[in-house]
């Protein structure tokens, strides 16, 4: 589909937020990224809204050139709310302040590991595939799932929740309330718990410890590196993870049967240490017919949201048939 017009694309994360344009055929004509900030009451609702125009604007872009915007947000979305515990916004009223900003009838809303999903699927390294299971593992373990080329968000906004399937019942208590979560496990948390587990189990030779010490519950950065040095503690911990991560996209896989399964987030910097033996995991427990599905790392990296939720706004956003000019003079900006 190609209208000619440029699709916004908004990744609201943590830490970050990004914005894009994107066109008809998936390239990025502009990107800018911002702190996150509080959108809790109209100020701050409008204060961004109008950032996000000067950005656009900036750009030599008007409204009547945008096609949609699409708007991706870290947490479940379900029939008009939306819960997310990381950020606090008051969600209505930001995609209410945003559209009015382009004189846009609605935005797209999508989950963000959806919304990287989708532009893994669209322009990355899942390219050519019709569905796929992105699986961000960072300080958590997220995933995105699109099947046919849509995202698939669930009855209770749910699906792809992989992250919190339970891998060990009755094993690390978990965030969501239960135990034994592959996100405690295969995650940069689990990463450095695994490997001070090792340390205490007296069943490694501590003659080849290293003198790695995690600064932190996540500092997996310092387990890379005492892998790299041979540290039996580090190495048992990446086996640990690929292990387990490979019994449970196995399990998800016969289910969902992706073309392909994509890794993206801050561990696939040390995929060298894992990768192969993740594949070999996953082709161990997998069932026949898709135990030679694909698993590689994901390529757009820190695009993939604010790509994939311009995609979603192509797919999804409500078409607009009367364009207001730039920004709408009765919204008082
Ligand atoms: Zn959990």
């Amino acid at each position: 589909m190609d209208d000619g017009r440029l699709y916004l694309g908004i990744d609201y994360g943590g830490n970050a937020v990004k914005l894009g344009l994107v066109d008809a055929y998936g390239q990025l004509s502009g990107r800018a990224s911002r702190p996150t900030v509080d959108l809790t009451d109209k100020v701050e609702c409008r204060a961004f809204a109008a950032d996000v125009a000067e950005f656009v604007h900036g750009m030599g872009i008007y409204s009547s050139e945008l096609g949609g915007v699409g708007f991706a947000i870290p947490g479940i979305i379900k029939e008009g709310t939306y819960t997310t515990p990381n950020v606090k916004a008051d969600w209505p009223l930001v995609f209410d302040c945003v559209a009015r900003t382009f004189g846009k009838p609605g935005v797209a809303i999508v989950n963000d590991a959806n919304a990287a999903a989708l532009g893994e699927l669209w322009m990355g390294a899942g390219a050519h595939a019709r569905s796929a299971l992105l699986v961000t593992i960072g300080s958590g373990l997220g995933a995105g799932l699109v099947v046919d080329g849509h995202v698939v968000a669930g009855g209770n906004g749910a699906a792809g929740e992989v992250g919190h399937i339970t891998v060990v019942p009755g094993g690390r208590p978990c965030k969501c309330g239960r135990a034994g979560c592959i996100e405690r496990y295969a995650s940069a948390r689990g990463i450095v718990q695994s490997f001070k587990e090792a340390g205490e189990s007296g069943k490694l030779d501590e003659t080849l410890f290293t003198d790695c010490a995690p600064a932190n519950d996540t500092d997996a950065l310092a387990v890379f590196q005492a892998a790299h040095k041979g540290d039996p503690r580090a190495k048992q911990a990446f086996a640990d993870m690929s292990d387990k991560l490979g019994y449970v996209l196995a399990q998800v896989a016969c289910v969902i049967d992706p073309d392909i399964i994509l890794l993206g987030g801050g561990l696939t910097a040390a995929a060298d240490l894992y990768l192969d033996d993740l594949r070999a995991a996953y082709r161990s427990y997998a069932l026949a017919a898709c135990a030679e599905t694909e698993i590689r790392c994901a390529t757009l990296l820190g695009d993939a949201g604010v790509i994939g939720a311009a995609r979603y706004a192509m797919q999804e956003a409500p078409r607009d048939s009367a364009q207001r000019d730039w920004l709408d003079p009765d919204f008082g900006l």
